[in-house]
């Protein structure tokens, strides 16, 4: 027999909210193993004591039969002298001064859960909150560390003899689950509808709304006041709240990082009737389907997307249409995806499932403030656009956003992290940096933290514009630096003097360091800090604005990049932009700055001429003329918005880059011709597009359709990516490309360019886990300072 050895073991990673602990004690049990496991807020603890072989195995098992939602990062081990431990136990979770942990994301309801969740004789028979070890809200409702009921907003719901025996349980799915609930002791639903909703919608319930409700609910569900309002709960609320959608009502649904807006997604009616008061004219709906058969009849989906759909995660995932008609047409107008998602909670899938409909979820917001996360909050908000609320008195902590995604050729292309996804850390490949705080751009706004290795990327929380959103913003740092235990030594943020983000470093960082870092240099930096590189690499840094070293706007920037340096090789030749950032919302303003570009005074008679009115014509020109509130731009977007505008796509965006969104959407694969960019030889480069606008001129002039013009548009771009990164290649001898900035998440452009670049045997580094847009910058800014620190 081998001899007996004692293990010290601490495992780092994701390991505390799923199971590991259980998975610890039975493994250890079933190999007879005796010592005892425990959560520390530096990860988990194991003393293991028997033979050597078997001791063995458990190590090799810890990691090969780990929980499927469980993350290893590491595992530190110490030999100890054996002290005969009699049995094998979990004792109390403790916490270390400074120490910190990773805690799992939000997790979607896990197969178990659900097929309890529909079985009439489980004792969870549709309880809305059913979780267990494996499933669950986790950040969302985590107000401290380490991860145990009293720190999470479950800390108020007592639970009842038969929960509390599966949570004292080792053996069990829910053994420590901290949300653990059920219908006698866990969260409850409850339907709140204005009694003027009640008589418009008719609803012929057989069951009576409760007209008061006692202080004590009030003050359990957090509402205030409850004037001209009618009450349902539980199984009753769900009921009414699915006749409601069915009759083509609107509601406002509570669920894990806020609320959601939903209404049936094949009724026209309702589907106007919300962008009428959610004053969303055009942007896309996402979708939500009760699985994936139910999906598939609406769009077409690759394993890769059925697997996202799929996963713990479940984001929205886009996908291309089939069958257009049968879902309402202004779902997502003129475009050839939808945002897809699956039910996600156990309330979506009873809900779903019980009326099967396609329901509209889109964020409980007023277009890019912070999602609404609480009950009194949601009918101050949201009440105009509503008629009932579903909700339940579960307090979210923590806001996020539904996550996005999409697949670009082989590429898994990020548009929105959050939910599911952060704060789990980005790797950050400065071990040795000071902790840092990266303060972000402004729109699309995250920040980032890091402490060792890790990277502590926010989840999305949206333009940085206004009181509601930086509150927020500043609440959500707070939050990150108290849970990871971080108390930065440097600040970075943008160049951009006027950003919130550069406001807050500049009120914040009081005496530690401040760095400013250029907005497309962070762009690059961060795609190089995913794939742990330090270039140089040819950076095309593509997108709608950034604060340029020279104070002018840049966006179309081809950077000769490395983590700490940059050099601008080439930009878009500059033109002004009438009005600033006004101009985005007003893509013919860029229009009318490339025509005079190319024409002078003698605009060529287009279309979209005709639908400019005469005075604003003259006022633009003119501002123009004398750059009178007209910086000058080199932005690749703009340029996008003036092809799309002259293309006859359309003149005004009612969302960020809604035109380019059109236009890429509009492209005939068919159309195989292609305009040209000339590159004009000085220092830096400059990326000509006159010839390009002159041949689309001629186009729009012979009445060539915008499907083909935004073809050969796409083609020009993709056709001088390539041309100019073999420029440097013969130059500098550098082959290795980074793409970055708002204007990848176009797809066509994507894959054009990556398919050149690859045949001419480019190296390609896209991002993997951010999002190509400003999402993306915080990371960037912290690479840069990482460079400079470590
Ligand atoms: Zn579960
Ligand atoms: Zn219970
Ligand atoms: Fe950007």
């Amino acid at each position: 027999m081998s001899k007996v050895k004692r293990y010290h073991l601490l495992i780092k990673g994701i390991v505390q909210g799923v199971g590991f602990r259980p998975f610890v004690y039975n493994l250890a049990r079933s190999l007879n193993l005796k010592g005892w496991v425990l959560n520390s807020s530096e990860g988990v603890h194991i003393e293991i004591e028997g033979s050597d072989s078997l001791l063995e195995i458990f190590i090799s098992k810890l990691v090969s039969e780990k929980p499927p939602r469980a993350e290893i990062d590491s595992i530190e081990k110490e030999m100890l002298p054996p002290v005969n431990f009699s049995g094998f136990t979990i004792r109390e979770s403790e916490q270390k001064e400074g120490a910190f942990i990773l805690i799992s994301p939000d997790i979607a309801t896990c197969e178990d859960c659900r097929s309890e969740l529909f079985n009439s004789e489980d004792r969870r028979h549709r309880y809305p909150f059913i979780n267990c070890t494996n499933c669950g809200p986790r950040f969302t409702i985590i107000e401290d560390i380490p991860y145990d009921r009293p720190k999470t907003t479950m800390k108020k719901f007592q639970m009842c003899p038969l929960c509390l025996q599966e949570y004292d349980d080792p053996g069990n799915r829910r053994f420590h689950a901290q949300p653990n609930a059920c219908h006698t002791c866990g969260p409850q639903l409850m339907l709140v509808i204005p009694n003027s909703a009640l008589e418009l919608w008719k609803l012929d319930f057989n069951f009576k709304p409760i007209n008061n409700l006692s202080p004590e609910i009030l003050s359990d569900y957090r509402i205030e006041s409850t004037p001209h309002k009618s009450f349902l709960l539980k199984e009753e609320a769900l009921k009414a709240a699915e006749a409601l959608i069915r009759k083509g009502g609107i509601i406002a649904i509570k669920g894990l990082g806020g609320f959601h807006i939903a209404c049936d997604a094949s009724n026209e009616e309702a589907v106007k009737t919300l962008r009428q008061r959610k004053r969303r004219p055009s942007k896309p709906f996402a979708v939500m389907f009760k699985n994936l058969e139910h999906a598939r009849e609406y769009v077409f989906l690759t394993n890769f997307e059925k697997d996202l759909l799929e996963s713990p995660s479940a984001p929205i995932v886009l996908a291309k249409k089939i069958f257009p008609d049968r879902l309402a047409e202004s779902v997502s107008p003129k475009l050839r995806e939808h945002g897809v998602m699956l039910s996600s909670t156990p309330l979506h899938h009873l809900l779903l499932n019980d009326i099967s409909l396609p329901l509209i979820m889109t964020s409980g917001n007023l277009s890019e403030e912070p999602i609404v996360k609480d009950n009194q909050e949601a009918f101050e908000r949201l009440s105009d656009i509503v008629d009932a609320f579903l909700i339940h008195n579960r307090d979210i902590y923590s806001r996020y956003d539904d996550s996005v995604i999409k697949q670009v050729n082989i590429y898994r292309m990020t548009l929105r992290r959050a939910r599911s996804y952060a704060p789990y850390p980005i790797r950050f490949p400065f071990g040795s940096s000071p902790q840092l705080l990266a303060c972000g751009p402004e729109l699309k706004c995250t920040f980032c933290l890091t402490r060792e290795q890790y990277a502590f990327v926010s989840q999305h929380l949206g333009d940085l514009e206004d009181e509601l959103t930086y509150r927020n913003y500043s609440e959500t740092i707070e939050l990150y630096k108290k849970l990871f235990k971080i108390d930065p030594e440097v600040y970075i943020c943008d160049l951009h003097p006027d950003y919130l983000s550069t406001h807050y470093a500049f009120e914040n960082h009081r005496e530690k360091e401040l760095l400013r870092v250029q907005h497309h240099h962070a762009h690059i930096a961060s795609v190089l800090g995913e794939h742990g590189e330090k270039g140089p690499v040819i950076g095309f840094s593509f997108d709608g604005t950034g604060y340029g070293t020279d104070g002018t706007v840049w966006g179309g920037e081809v950077l000769i990049s490395t983590t700490s340096d940059f050099e601008r090789y080439a930009h878009l030749l500059q033109v002004p932009l009438p009005g600033g950032e006004s101009a985005i919302k007003k893509p013919y303003r860029m229009a009318i700055s490339v025509l005079k570009t190319i024409a002078g005074n003698n605009l060529p008679q287009i279309p979209l001429l005709d639908r400019i009115p005469l005075n604003e014509l003259e006022i633009i020109k003119r501002m123009i003329e004398t750059g009178s509130n007209s910086p000058l731009t080199s932005s690749m977007g703009r340029l996008f918005d003036a092809a799309a505008a002259i293309s006859g796509i359309g003149e005004e965006a009612t969302y960020e880059a809604e035109l380019a969104i059109e236009f890429e959407a509009a492209a005939d694969d068919n159309e195989k011709d292609s305009y040209h960019f000339e590159l004009i030889d000085e220092s830096p480069v400059k990326i000509d597009f006159r010839p390009v606008f002159s041949e689309m001129i001629k186009d729009v002039l012979d009445g060539k359709r915008a499907s083909s013009i935004s073809m050969k548009f796409h083609r020009a771009i993709s056709e001088v990516i390539l041309q100019i990164a073999q420029k440097i290649r013969k130059e500098v001898g550098i082959d290795t490309v980074a793409i970055s900035g708002g204007v990848w998440q176009n797809s066509i452009l994507t894959r054009l360019a990556c398919d050149l670049l690859e045949k001419n045997e480019f190296k390609l580094l896209l991002h993997k886990e951010l999002p190509p847009n400003d999402g993306c910058i915080s990371y960037g800014q912290a690479v840069i300072a990482g460079t400079k620190f470590s």
